[in-house]
């Protein structure tokens, strides 16, 4: 228990920023099984582990960190999966610094535990040793469920609602599964292989997916509720944020989410005519970035590994500030990107097409002029006489995204959304206005994380199983039949 005493807190190593600037790779260096042992011992099995409270799916965190420690590694393994339908996801790509290992309690004097990793490396060890089984199917349930979204909220849902033995549909308007972790998310964060062997596994175990099926194109929400017993939508958000400064219709200035998908399809062998006419291909060119979250961070990476002759980030707040996780902030400025901190763009400048960013300095807190924002972060607010100009070739805008307007799009007047368009769902149930329709993930939380997404997937099958059994209190069900495998191998004692 006083193993962070003797060990020190080691992270997996990251690749050089030469040589990961030259590929799209993913960054760190896989653990082998004695280092995720050694870091695992360093939990000092907290009887209140405040660990489990910052992770959103409130993992049995020291539960699995002491079995990993024990060398017990499959069962570790075992109970991390129980409680989480995408560990090796999560632990690549949880801002862990904001969530689980923010609230270790060893963090402040000795380095928190590294959760992630060992989750990551639990989890990619028990595919390396063929100990991820198949989804047990629970006993076939009369009726079948129609989700909309292959994202990790209706992946998540997927496969709990294929547990509880129900007959599993996915409609997804793109040519492949997997949503922001497959066309968002860049390969050096998440490779795409990591992602297809959870679908692989959802379609082993017999859920059908219509790829390629965009609802509100090819069918509305009523054809959808008239084929299924139940319907939950995961459709997460979409519309991107968009600039009003004078200029901002230029040719040049791209959305985040257009170029980031451009150059995933790359990665995956796609043909991109935009990519091949240069309008979404960083190559040879000054890029200017405008936003300081995690997209952004995204989109310079991504340009550096392009080939951008210049890559700068524009954000109105300071270092401190920014929204995204401060690790990808790292190794964004490791791999050569320009931060402009405390500026905003004013003007877009050039004929048709854009050849300079005209920038202001921004100041931020004076209490008494600018309020700080609803996350409480100070205001910023713009300095006189600051102008300054970037020479740029391109501009991408990471301003964050907004959804889509469902009920116009699905003709379903009676769903009830937001003000921001979010689909509102009751208090403690995953229930829209609809009946027999449930919604997760982004579309009902606002753009958020991929854990929080799982989250809502699986609560969202385990209401969705409520409304069709109409049993609203099923203990094995409710912590999810994996929960009982480590006791049913025999691996625990029960
Ligand atoms: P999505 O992943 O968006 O999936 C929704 C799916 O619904 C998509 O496949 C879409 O094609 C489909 N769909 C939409 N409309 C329709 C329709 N009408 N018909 C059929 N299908 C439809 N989170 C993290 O935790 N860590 C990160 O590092 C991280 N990085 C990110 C980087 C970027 C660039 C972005 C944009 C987001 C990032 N996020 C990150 C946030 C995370 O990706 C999302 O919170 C998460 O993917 C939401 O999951 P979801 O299932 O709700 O929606
Ligand atoms: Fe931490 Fe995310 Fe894993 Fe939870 S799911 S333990 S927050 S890495
Ligand atoms: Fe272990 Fe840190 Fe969790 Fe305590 S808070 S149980 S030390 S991981």
């Amino acid at each position: 228990m006083l193993g962070f005493i003797k060990s020190l807190q080691k992270k997996p190593e990251k690749r050089s920023a030469i040589k990961r600037k030259g590929d799209f790779m993913e960054i760190y260096q896989p653990w082998p099984v004695d280092e995720l042992t050694k870091q695992a011992e360093r939990c000092s099995q907290c009887g209140v582990p405040f660990c489990q409270t910052g992770c959103p799916l409130s993992n049995n965190i020291p539960d699995w960190l002491r079995l990993a420690a024990e060398g017990r590694t499959q069962e570790a393994y075992m109970l991390s999966a129980a409680t989480n339908s995408m560990p090796e996801i999560c632990g690549r790509i949880c801002p862990q610094d904001k969530l689980c290992e923010g609230s270790c309690v060893i963090e402040k004097d000795f380095g928190s535990v590294t959760i992630g990793a060992v989750e990551k490396s639990l989890t990619d060890e028990a595919f390396n040793q063929g100990w991820v089984e198949p989804i047990t199917i629970g006993k076939k349930r009369a009726g079948s469920v129609g989700i909309i979204g292959a994202g990790p909220a209706g992946l998540a849902a997927a496969e709990r609602l294929r547990r509880y033995g129900y007959e599993v549909h996915i409609y997804d308007r793109y040519d492949r599964a997997g949503g922001m972790l497959v066309y968002g998310i860049p390969e050096f964060k998440l490779e795409k292989d990591i992602v297809a062997r959870r679908v692989e596994r959802l379609v082993a175990s017999g859920v059908t997916f219509h790829l390629n099926f965009e609802v509100g194109v090819q069918a509305t929400m009523k054809d959808l509720r008239d084929k299924h017993s139940a319907v939950l939508i995961a459709t997460g958000t979409y519309k991107a944020r968009k600039l009003s400064e004078k200029g901002a219709d230029k040719n040049g200035i791209v959305a985040a989410m257009d170029y980031l998908t451009a150059a995933n399809k790359i990665g995956l062998g796609d043909k991109v005519a935009a990519f091949a006419d240069g309008s979404l291909n960083a190559k040879g060119k000054n890029i200017v970035v405008i936003g300081g979250g995690d997209t952004a961070m995204d989109c310079v990476r991504t340009a550096i590994r392009q080939d951008a002759s210049s890559v700068q980030c524009l954000y109105r707040r300071d270092h401190a500030n920014m929204p995204g996780s401060a690790m990808e902030v790292q190794n964004a400025m490791e791999e050569g990107v320009k931060f402009i901190w405390l500026s905003a763009p004013i003007e877009f400048e050039g004929d048709k097409h854009i050849t300079t960013t005209v920038a202001q300095k921004m100041e931020l807190g004076k209490p008494r002029v600018a309020k700080p924002d609803e996350n409480g972060r100070q205001s910023p607010s713009p300095i006189t006489n600051s102008e300054f100009n970037l020479a740029t070739d391109m501009v991408i805008t990471a301003l964050g995204f907004e959804a889509e307007d469902l009920p116009k799009n699905f003709s379903a007047p009676e769903l009830k959304t937001s003000p921001w368009g979010t689909v509102e769902i009751a208090k403690n149930s995953s229930a829209t206005s609809m009946d027999g329709v449930f919604a997760a993930g982004d579309i009902s939380r606002g753009p958020s994380l991929v854990v929080w997404a799982i989250k809502d997937g699986r609560d969202a099958a385990r209401d969705i199983h409520a409304f069709l059994s109409k049993v609203d209190d099923d203990p094995i069900d409710e912590l999810g039949a994996d929960y009982f495998a480590p006791i049913k191998h025999g691996l625990i004692d029960a």
